[in-house]
């Protein structure tokens, strides 16, 4: 088994003076400065009380901090658990009272909110070479856990219900940083602009083990804004890994400055993932980009990457294409359609849900298939399509509808900025409900979309109510928190029942 600081430990000695890191407060550190880093934040970490099997919460946004603690915390046998500072003190302080970590983390230098929980914690600052960072007290009654291989204890997402702990091992961050190296073919003078949240599965893997693996440089972003985005990608970044709002939000912002196109940049490879991907943004997206946009599937349970496309500039493929060498993926129960439960095993399965050895078991059957939730069919060329999730199907009528399709039809509408679809049931039926943010406050009302999404929807496919929203609730990747959308809007919704 190789760890994690195993990887950043070799480019030390074969290549010390390698750009690795650098993030938006100016630290740059090459591979011996990083393998430095993360020994001082060892040492760190160790002086207060952390050992093997300890987790180590690190409340956090991108910088330099973040990897250095990862790495630092690999060297010590301790499990890393990053988690966003965005996320409110209650959020944070039921993750915490989950895993019951060694000690907290906090990025102070590069955010006031990490700053804020940090000051509510009591935690106490240190100067380090890598960043401002403070940590809270040592908790002397945690208990080290003796399995020895994880690395990295990550949070979902929480789309559909509260986040789960995810154990990833050593091993799983390996073969997924490898896995996705391969897919984009990178190349140690590679510059991976990393915007994603560290605190996610899909920034982990694409940009810090990825990255880790290939012997590339990080380029870490503490936000994401369209700006600094165009800045990094003018300034040489060649690697873009995103999610769809991202590219959403760059091309509004280079419209504005009347900019159609990217075409001089150094920029080589873009991607999509976490999200669905709708075709209209595909579209837009390579025009603007004057690449392909790659399509990737994957959750934190399956270490990110189970599927990604490889497809030249133009293709209508909106698959997540075929899946990544060295692991399966199967559809379970496939209806007529061929759609049914996504199942995929190998190397990227997590080893459980942390302290929940009863959904563990639910969730990864005997033959080590993990049920992923989602469901898709595979096509003739062998693609995976995600055709939504299990737990969001809407049955209307005893006809199947899938909330990605009603919302790429709505997306396509130009004064349409996202949507998010949800089943609502009603007298032994199911409404289909669309919240729809728009461009401007007037730019659309929601009978012109209901006449719009008519010529691509079916009768019953097309939403009972659409309603025009300021905000959707959003986690930080960007990512539509559906389960939060009833309540967050009730009082829009009961309106309606009374019409
Ligand atoms: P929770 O499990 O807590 O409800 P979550 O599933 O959103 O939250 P993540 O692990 O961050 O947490 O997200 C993984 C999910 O994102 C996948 O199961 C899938 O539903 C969706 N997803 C990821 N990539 C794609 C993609 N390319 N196309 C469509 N859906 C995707
Ligand atoms: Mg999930």
């Amino acid at each position: 088994m190789t760890r994690l600081h195993e990887i950043i430990d070799a480019h030390a000695k074969a290549s010390p003076q390698a750009p690795a890191l650098r993030d938006t407060l100016g630290y740059r550190f090459d591979f011996a400065g990083y393998a430095a880093a993360s020994r001082e934040a060892a040492e760190l970490l160790s002086a207060r009380g952390v050992r093997a099997g300890d987790r180590v919460v690190i409340v956090a946004e991108n910088c330099a901090v973040i990897p250095a603690l990862i790495f630092g915390a690999s060297r010590l046998g301790a499990w890393a658990v990053p988690v966003n500072a965005r996320m409110t003190a209650s959020e944070i302080g039921r993750i915490s009272a989950h895993c019951t970590p060694r000690v907290t983390a906090y990025t102070t230098e590069a955010s006031d909110a990490a700053r804020g929980h940090a000051e509510t914690a009591g935690a106490t600052e240190v100067e380090t070479s890598f960043g401002g960072v403070a940590f809270g007290p040592t908790d002397n009654g945690s208990k080290a856990e003796t399995d020895g291989d994880v690395a990295i204890l990550l949070y979902t997402t929480g789309t559909t219900g509260d986040p789960k702990g995810v154990m990833l091992t050593h091993d799983n961050l390996v073969y997924a940083g490898t896995a996705s190296r391969d897919l984009r073919d990178m190349v140690p003078s590679d510059r991976i602009y990393g915007a994603l949240p560290l605190t996610h599965v899909f920034g982990i893997a694409s940009m810090l083990t990825a990255g880790a693996i290939t012997g590339a440089e990080v380029q870490l972003e503490t936000r994401f804004t369209p700006a600094a985005l165009l800045d990094a990608l003018r300034d040489g970044a060649t690697v873009l890994p995103a999610v769809p709002q991202m590219h959403a939000l760059l091309m509004k912002h280079t419209a504005e400055l009347g900019i159609d196109s990217l075409k001089d940049a150094k920029l080589r490879y873009v991607s999509s993932g976490a999200a669905p991907l709708d075709p209209a943004w595909k579209r837009k997206a390579e025009a603007f980009y004057g690449l392909p946009l790659q399509n990737g599937y994957g959750m934190t349970e399956s270490t990110a990457g189970v599927c990604g496309t490889r497809n030249p500039i133009g293709t209508a493929d909106i698959s997540v294409g075929p899946p990544f060498p060295g692991l399966e993926v199967a559809i379970d129960a496939p209806d007529a359609n061929g759609v049914g439960e996504i199942l995929t095993r190998g190397p990227h399965v997590m080893k459980g849900y942390y302290r929940a050895p009863d959904l563990t078991a639910q969730t990864i059957d005997a033959d080590g298939w993990l049920k992923t939730g989602d469901l898709g069919r595979i096509d003739e060329s062998g693609n995976l399509h995600v055709v939504g999730r299990v737990k969001e199907l809407i049955i209307r009528s005893g006809f199947n509808v899938y909330p990605p399709e009603v919302e790429a039809a709505l997306n396509d509408h130009p004064a349409v900025v996202q949507s998010a679809v949800v089943g609502r049931a009603r007298d032994g039926n199911e409404d289909v409900l669309a919240f729809v943010e728009t461009t401007a406050d007037d730019a659309v009302t929601p009978d012109a979309l209901r006449d719009f999404v008519a010529d691509s929807l079916s009768n019953y496919k097309r939403p009972s109510a659409i309603f025009i929203v300021k905000k959707l609730p959003a986690a930080a990747t960007g990512k539509i928190l559906k389960h939060r959308l009833l309540d967050a809007f009730a009082d829009r919704i009961a309106e309606l029942d009374k019409e």
